[in-house]
């Protein structure tokens, strides 16, 4: 997964992402918008989430 593009608008993020189609492997690009962002206590990168993608 890779993240293209995340801007601020307001109080919400608006983020663009790829991800392999689960079906067919062509890669798909999801815009979508988080309400709700709040800083996290985890350390960044996040190693074992990548892992999770690879
Ligand atoms: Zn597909």
């Amino acid at each position: 997964m890779s993240v293209l593009e995340l801007s601020e608008e307001g109080d919400s993020l608006a983020i663009d992402i790829v991800v392999p189609c689960p079906t067919c492997s062509r890669a798909l690009r999801i815009s979508t918008r988080a309400q709700a962002v709040v800083e996290t206590a985890l350390e960044l990168p996040l190693d074992d989430v990548d892992e999770l993608y690879d």
